[in-house]
């Protein structure tokens, strides 16, 4: 990626805020009109964003490569790859996640039928984050696409390429009038969270979530806030340290860390602390050479405040490798620090960049009270090879999900729900889970002539219930 590009920031622009009602408005007009609900509609929006990853893909390299320095490579990997697969799982099952579930009725209730009805829930409200600006607004809005809403997409003001991207491609390859993007800021969201929707899916950090919570509980709008924390992981003796420093490198390091289930921090004990960090140190010099500022495939932090933010963890711990960092070309270096204190800095908050600590404990119970002893995490990690170890980890923690030997894979498993629990989040999605977070399931009971409880000698209900038992 051309310095010049890395290090030109793209001008933020906004939707006027009178124009945030009539988007508003105007979509939910659209869904008012009954044409979401077809198979044949939701099946055309689907195709259309496939076509805009098919024929777009330039472009949003380009703005990646603009918002967050990131190479063509990774952005085609996580931005458009990831994307696509889930449109194009999301065509192949449409019409099974979508029609109606025949459920059983009781004896008591006579001869009847009863299904549960999948329905859109009108009008949803999706708010982006700046971290994979792309994948986060267009994974959520497959599932509400693919359920018949109507949609107002809110990409982060913090990753302006793309938001001018997101702004200028949606209206070519979708229903323009039935998803409409708003740019923005606080304060274009704030006039959004005015309007009543039928849902609010949100992406970011806890403290926005609360305020949206808040806004969303004003007109008792349900929410899916899909948020972030530290990701803990634990390592023993058992696992193969290469194999896991490989992976660790990765998860921890590709987009600067700046992953909302990126390994945020290491357990292990005092033995294997030291060659663990050597490990990964020498993994981290073979992924990005001597000089990482200059590689190719290392990115940068998405603005100078968050890297101001994250130099200053620099001196939390010894620094095994990396340790420095330059805030007006927004770099710091890929970092693995030892010796680090459960009360330092970088242990306060998600870190949310390159800098990997690792803590040590007596052994995986140690683990697991340290790990209860903090907010329920998004991702929780485990490289182990032993069974009973694996046991505890599933039996005494709670955290949105839950991976062993490897880190963020998880997220190409369309098959398993995504979502965190607590301070990590509420609500789940992916694959059919977000077809199921924006549908409503509408209980449907049909009587049918014949057997009836209810009717029994023209007595009252209890007087013929008590009669059958
Ligand atoms: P961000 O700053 O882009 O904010 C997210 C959205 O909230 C933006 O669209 C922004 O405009 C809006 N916003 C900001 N302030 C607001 C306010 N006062 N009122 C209303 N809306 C407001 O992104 P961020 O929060 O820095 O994102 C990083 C966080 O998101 C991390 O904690 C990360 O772990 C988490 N995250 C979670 C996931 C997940 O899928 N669970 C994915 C990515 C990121």
């Amino acid at each position: 990626i051309p310095a010049e590009v890395r290090s030109t920031p793209v001008k933020q622009v906004s939707t006027p805020v009178a124009a945030v009602d009539a988007c508003v408005t105007g979509t939910k007009a659209a869904f008012t009109t009954g044409r979401t609900r077809s198979l044949d509609w939701r099946r055309d929006q689907l195709q259309g964003i496939l076509r805009l990853l098919e024929e777009q893909a330039p472009a949003i390299h380009a703005a990646m490569a603009a918002d967050l320095g990131k190479n063509d490579v990774d952005a085609h990997l996580t931005e458009v790859l990831s994307v696509k697969s889930e449109v194009k799982q999301t065509l192949k099952h449409l019409e099974r996640w979508t029609r109606n579930r025949s459920t059983s009725v009781p004896f008591l209730v006579g001869s009847a039928r009863a299904h549960v009805q999948r329905q859109p829930l009108g009008t949803v409200l999706i708010i982006g984050p700046w971290n994979y600006p792309f994948h986060l607004l267009l994974m959520p809005l497959i599932g509400a696409l693919a359920a018949g809403n109507s949609v107002v997409l809110k990409p982060s003001e913090l990753a302006p390429a793309v938001s001018a991207t997101v702004a200028e491609l949606i209206p070519q390859y979708l229903d323009a009038e039935a998803v409409q993007v708003v740019e923005g800021g606080v304060e274009e969201t704030t006039r959004l969270l005015e309007h009543p929707f039928d849902h609010i899916f949100y992406t970011g950090n806890g403290t926005v979530a609360a305020i949206v919570m808040a806004a969303a509980a004003k007109h008792l709008t349900p929410v899916t806030l899909e948020l972030g924390g530290k990701s803990p992981v634990w390592i023993d003796s058992s696992a193969d340290l290469t194999a896991a420093a490989e992976s660790l490198v990765w998860g921890k390091f590709s987009n600067c860390g700046q992953t909302c289930v990126a390994p945020d921090y290491l357990l292990t004990t005092l033995e294997l602390a030291e060659p663990l960090a050597q490990e990964i140190a020498r993994v981290t010099r073979r992924a990005f050479g001597p000089e990482p500022a200059s590689a190719e495939n290392y990115g940068r932090i998405i603005n100078e405040r968050h890297a101001q933010r994250l130099a200053g963890l620099l001196d939390s711990g010894r620094a095994v490798i990396g340790g420095t960092a330059k805030v007006s070309d927004r770099y710091v270096a890929p970092t693995v620090l030892l010796d680090v204190e459960p009360d330092s800095a970088v242990m306060q908050e998600e870190i949310f960049g390159p800098i990997l600590p690792i803590l040590t404990v007596t052994d995986h119970q140690g683990a697991i009270e340290f790990i209860n002893a903090r907010p329920k995490p998004l991702a929780l990690y485990a490289f182990t090879e032993r069974e009973e170890v694996r046991e505890d980890f599933l039996a005494q923690t709670s955290s949105g999900g839950i991976t062993f030997n490897t880190v963020l894979t998880q997220l190409a498993v369309s098959t398993l729900p995504f979502g965190g629990v607590g301070a990590s989040g509420t609500g789940r999605y992916h694959g059919e889970y977000s077809v199921a977070t924006f549908s409503h399931e509408r209980g449907v009971l049909r009587k049918l002539p014949g057997f009836d409880p209810t009717r029994l000698a023209k007595a009252p209900i209890s007087w013929g219930m008590r009669k059958i038992l």
